[in-house]
């Protein structure tokens, strides 16, 4: 039988070990977080000097019996505390209190396999195997409490960003993990952020391992999933991914293009760039017809390009636009008639329509025929 206490007590100074023993006691030790990955666990520990984070692998359920005599190993290098004195000696009365609490729970119902040597296996393993353990470790936090830091978060995604293609088994492994998040309501919204979060930061490797699950996620969830996806679509100008990036908006369904437009439409307002090139890009149209008499002539002409049905209805709409222009146009503001103009004809076509608009600005600006023969 494995006891934490027996197995600590070789390992720490005896005033550590009473002193961890008596915070046990005194009622110091918080109850655990259950970590994702294979039986980790987490406890808040109060101490005279404040309250400390204490992560520890349950080891009786993951370590075989015929290592039960490296527990003590096992433990001194895989059990940390946030503490200075953990910082500076290692094993301290705050993960004694741990032990201390793990023996009173499972007692002596202690399960003794020998099927998993998984925690010896990663402690003694090579370095890039304990990197990646550690970053497991961060992943299954961000993904089990909101701790609202991701700065552990970034620093990885940096590293996978430049050592591209050099930890699929990292991602192998947090695939555990997040197929467990997936369907969890809560969890989902904790994997959104860190789903955003790994993208801006770590760009393309971190969108293709996690563009399968986009269509997995709640519908709440995909709305600020795809919202995020649409910020990080539009302020970046130069990434590798970006026609990748721009095909996934096509996907969800209705309802959620349809959530994720009334937000944007909300949050940006006058910036009506962000939210009418979102119509397009996610092929969402419901808002262009709803809208379609006040759209302005660029707009009309793209939504010509893609329903041509509509074209008749389109040039008018622009004729009639030109022709108000005409009619109002402060002088020297003529840039936004030739664009029209240049738009038109280039990708619709100069039909009827389009001369007889050329003709009546013509005629009402006889002064800037030049400047128009350029568009016949
Ligand atoms: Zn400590």
């Amino acid at each position: 039988m494995l006891s934490y206490l027996n197995t600590i007590q070789s390992k720490v100074d005896p005033a550590i070990f009473s002193r961890g023993v008596k915070l046990y006691l005194d009622g110091m030790v918080g109850n655990p977080v259950s970590l994702l990955i294979d039986n980790w666990r987490l406890y808040n520990v109060t101490g005279s000097a404040g309250s400390y984070e204490v992560k520890i692998p349950i080891l009786h359920l993951t370590l075989s019996t015929k290592k039960y005599a490296m527990a003590a190993d096992a433990l001194t290098q895989s059990a940390t505390c946030e503490c200075p004195y953990y910082a500076q000696y290692g094993l301290c009365k705050h993960i004694v209190g741990v032990c201390a609490s793990l023996d009173q729970e499972f007692g002596s119902k202690y399960r003794e396999f020998d099927a998993s040597e998984e925690i010896l296996d990663n402690i003694f393993a090579s370095q890039k195997v304990k990197t990646h353990r550690k970053w497991l470790e961060t992943m299954d936090t961000l993904l089990s409490r909101d701790t609202g830091n991701y700065y552990y978060l970034d620093n990885i995604s940096r590293t996978i960003k430049t050592e591209e293609g050099q930890h699929q088994p990292f991602f192998d492994e947090l695939t555990k993990i997040v197929e467990v998040v997936i369907g969890d309501y809560s969890r989902e919204k904790l994997l959104v952020r860190v789903i955003l979060e790994s993208i801006l930061v770590g760009g393309q490797c971190w969108f293709d391992y996690w563009s399968e699950y986009f269509l997995q996620l709640d519908q709440y969830n995909q709305i600020n999933l795809f919202k995020g996806l649409w910020k990080i679509y539009w302020v970046t100008a130069q990434i590798d991914y970006k026609e990748k990036l721009k095909s996934v908006f096509r996907n969800p369904v209705e309802q959620v293009k349809l959530e994720v437009f009334n937000e944007l439409f909300l949050e940006f307002g006058l910036e009506k760039n962000i939210w009418l090139e979102y119509c397009f890009v996610a092929e969402y149209y419901s808002w262009l017809d709803e809208n379609f008499e006040n759209l302005d002539p660029l707009t009309l002409i793209r939504y010509a390009e893609i329903f041509p049905e509509c074209r008749e209805k389109v040039d008018l709409l622009i004729l009639n636009q030109i022709k108000m222009w005409s009619d109002f146009l402060p002088t020297g503001e003529y840039g936004m008639v030739i664009e029209v103009f240049q738009e038109w004809g280039n990708r619709l076509g100069k039909g009827d329509f389009y001369s007889e608009a050329l003709d009546y600005f013509r005629t009402n600006h006889p002064r800037k025929k030049k400047l128009l023969n350029q568009l016949d």
